[in-house]
């Protein structure tokens, strides 16, 4: 199975996928001579990338194996929402070291909650003993259409101040490093499918939060679209939004009807203490029946957009989450209603409509893979190899 090149950065692209291996496996894995592996291993232990263990033979004398060290650098990552932040300092394996969650508000705009992220991110460096030279990236998923080349926001259309603002370019200068911006829902599908879903290919994540995205795993990897703007089906027509206003400007949107604020809006002109979409979620807890039989429809609304996804897709599994979804039974219930009523059976026989983990953490788990997909791929180790070479010189 000689499919690789020895270069070091294939190396290393072996030791994270699995198990230790021995210096004679990975010679054979990439049929390059020992003596090349083991030079290409010696950069990489220098590296501080790489580590020895000892590997148990079954019968004879334990031989060195080598492994990857996860530990070696930290990522930092954000899963950022309209009116909630998730974030964590992780492992190179995108295990969460340390992290915080509470309210931010994204409507005070950059210069106010980049400053905020930062701060909090130097916090949960020092609670994991660890420093900003420490920080191999920063991933961040925002509410938003992000360019995702660019690490820019483009006309998102609720957050007032984002409108091109350079996010990534403000991180990589806090940090000194490279710093990767997506969509919130694309990192929520990321995080989800690799901790939950890691047989699954095709999968669409929806986030029912303020508003509503989705994030599209197709063949294993994200789908971001031309320019970003894939999966923003918060603002796909539905006539079971009754032609109602949204705040994207058109009306008819599946947002104006089943997004968070839509639902605290037409609570409140029914005279309900509903000012915020945590607001709906007490009302539901609380068993408020208005509220329930309004789910259910938010739910069906939503339903029949993923019917027309479904029939694009194909997906295997449909993964509900963010603050409305988490409520449950009458959203699930409504979306499965609608999905399995218009969906093809072709389509939709195998298909699974589940609700997320709801460990809370995915979407930061999403992030901090953008970041190690970014500074781990071969060729970007090549790079700080050979920068590391030449410092020694
Ligand atoms: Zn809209």
């Amino acid at each position: 199975m000689a499919t690789r090149s020895g270069k070091a950065g294939d190396i290393l692209a072996i030791l994270r996928e699995g198990s230790p291996r021995t210096r004679s496996e990975l010679a054979a894995l990439t049929g390059q001579a020992r003596s090349t592996v083991g030079q290409r291993l010696q950069e990489l232990i220098a590296a501080g990338l790489v580590g020895e263990t000892l590997h148990a033979n079954t019968g004879g004398r334990p031989s060195t194996a080598y492994t990857f060290l996860g530990h070696s650098q930290v990522a930092l990552a954000a899963d950022v929402g309209v009116h909630h932040a998730v974030l964590a300092v992780t492992t190179l394996r995108a295990e969460v070291i340390e992290h915080w969650s509470g309210v931010i508000d994204i409507a005070d705009g950059p210069g106010v909650v980049v400053p905020a992220i930062i701060e909090r991110f130097l916090q949960l460096l020092s609670q994991a003993g660890r420093d900003a030279g420490d920080v191999a990236g920063v991933g961040i998923g925002l509410p938003g259409p992000v360019e995702f080349e660019t690490g820019r926001l483009i006309s998102p259309p609720i957050m007032p101040g984002w409108d091109g603002y350079d996010v990534a370019g403000a991180f990589t200068r806090a940090f000194g490093c490279p710093a990767l911006v997506d969509n919130d829902a694309n990192v929520l599908a990321i995080g989800e499918q690799l901790s939950r879903w890691p047989d699954v290919r095709n999968m669409i994540y929806l986030k029912i939060g303020a508003g509503i995205g989705a994030g599209i795993i197709v063949n294993g990897a994200i789908c971001r679209g031309a320019r970003g703007a894939a999966g923003d089906i918060g603002h796909v027509y539905t006539s079971l939004a009754e032609d109602r206003p949204c705040r994207c400007g058109n009306r008819g949107c599946v947002e104006a009807v089943a997004g968070g604020e839509a639902l605290a809006a037409t609570l409140a002109a029914k005279g309900l203490p509903a000012k915020t979409p945590a607001d709906v979620v007490a009302l539901a807890r609380a068993g408020n029946l208005e509220t329930t039989h309004l789910l259910r429809e938010a739910g069906r609304a939503v339903g029949s957009v993923l019917a027309t996804c479904i029939a694009i897709l194909n997906p295997e599994v449909i993964v509900l989450g963010g603050e409305i979804a988490e409520i449950g039974e009458p959203v699930i219930a409504g979306v499965r209603e609608n999905v399995y009523r218009r969906a093809l059976p072709m389509a939709s026989q195998h298909l699974q409509v589940v609700q997320a983990s709801g460990r809370g953490l995915e979407g930061v788990v999403g992030a901090a893979h953008l970041v190690l997909a970014e500074v781990l791929r071969p060729e970007a180790v090549e790079h700080t190899l050979s920068a590391l070479t030449v410092v020694d010189d």
